[in-house]
């Protein structure tokens, strides 16, 4: 084997010859060497890395058929039907990868739970799916992802015990500069399925590796398995768009206060008469000067400053000027006690 130095500092061994290529099992040596870079390890990699060949791919959004998939490019996500095919094309540079003699490279798809907490959690299908599928074949019945491809392998690392299928890439098609493959996969648990997904958002991460498992180039996206793709997918993006102009709002608001602009007086409206009403808070036994007053004073910021935001400081007025006074009141008894004291401590050391 000869070894090649890259840019980026890692080393890929070149395979010379067809069969050792071609041998999708490797020697146990090579594959604790590999162990570092394997994408189904203990330490999971979640970052998009096109890598040396530019590893990429996309879903045809003229396939869509507006019923068992949708795409939203907001959230890099993907809303499917269970059971139903998705089809992606994956694309890399392939001359790089001719001149270093890598003849049959595959591809990986390893479902992942988003939130980094549940991170290290192998992902397996509920067991009500399990059970409805007890007749297919066994070693992809508790895999979620599914490959449509025949000769797909379905793995299950033995340290993370997470499941992921893999598909060798056969024949696949230059494109200009470019090599595109198809690859057909299907989701067999939904998002809601308890003891699997559990509603928890998960990625699935595509990885374009060598035959040893090392990882060329990688990228992720979002999905959420779902009976209705459409009304999901338009739902969560208008959840998004209300929070987003929700931040705009509030940041407009803050510039306003911050420049000492008075924001606009809100109008009422008829159905709004609440805000008209008179409330009156019960009697609030408070234990202790030093809360009293604290209470005084924070009571006294709150009017003030909501009188000044809703322009209302005459309507405000005797309440805010009652507090003042109950305040300085507060503050004068404190005064007239540390000048007993002191006096106090003077006839003291006078006698
Ligand atoms: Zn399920």
């Amino acid at each position: 084997m000869d070894t090649i130095q890259f840019e980026n500092e890692e080393i890929i061994e070149v395979v010379n010859s067809e069969a050792e290529t071609e041998s999708p099992s490797c020697s146990e040596e090579s594959e604790s060497c590999y162990q570092h870079l394997r994408q189904t390890g203990l330490q999971i990699c979640t970052e998009d890395y096109p890598g040396q060949f530019n590893f990429d791919f996309f879903l045809d959004s003229t396939e869509i058929s507006k019923k068992h998939w949708m795409y939203s490019a907001v959230f890099n996500k993907v809303y499917i039907d269970m059971n139903r095919v998705l089809p992606i094309q994956f694309q890399w540079k392939f001359d790089d990868i001719g001149l270093l003699g890598l003849k049959t490279l595959q591809i990986r798809a390893l479902p992942i739970f988003a939130n980094s907490e549940f991170q290290q959690l192998s992902i397996k299908r509920c067991p009500i799916h399990i059970m409805q599928d007890k007749l297919c074949d066994r070693k992809k019945l508790e895999h979620i992802l599914w490959c449509e491809q025949s000769d797909a392998i379905y793995e299950q690392n033995h340290m993370s015990q997470k499941h992921s299928v893999i598909a060798i890439v056969h024949n696949s098609v230059p494109c200009s500069d470019f090599k595109t493959y198809n690859v057909l996969y299907k989701f067999m648990c939904k998002s809601s399925c308890s003891m699997s997904l559990s509603r928890r958002p998960i990625y699935v991460i595509f990885t374009l590796e060598t035959l040893h498992g090392q990882v060329l180039g990688r990228k992720k996206i979002s999905v959420k398995v779902c009976s209705c793709p459409r009304r999901d997918m338009l739902k969560e993006e208008e959840i998004e768009k209300k929070r987003i102009n929700g931040v705009k709002a509030f940041n407009k608001r803050t510039t306003l206060i911050e420049d000492s602009e008075i924001p606009e007086k809100i109008p009422k409206t008829n159905s709004d008469n609440t805000e008209e009403k008179i409330y009156e808070l019960p009697t609030l036994p408070i234990r202790g000067k030093h809360l009293y007053l604290s209470t005084l004073e924070l009571l006294h910021g709150h009017f003030l400053g909501s009188a000044v935001r809703e322009d209302r400081l005459i309507d405000s007025h005797p309440l805010i000027s009652m507090l003042s006074d109950l305040i300085s009141q507060v503050k004068s008894e404190n005064n007239n006690h540390n000048n007993k004291a002191d006096l106090e401590n003077q006839l003291t050391q006078t006698n």
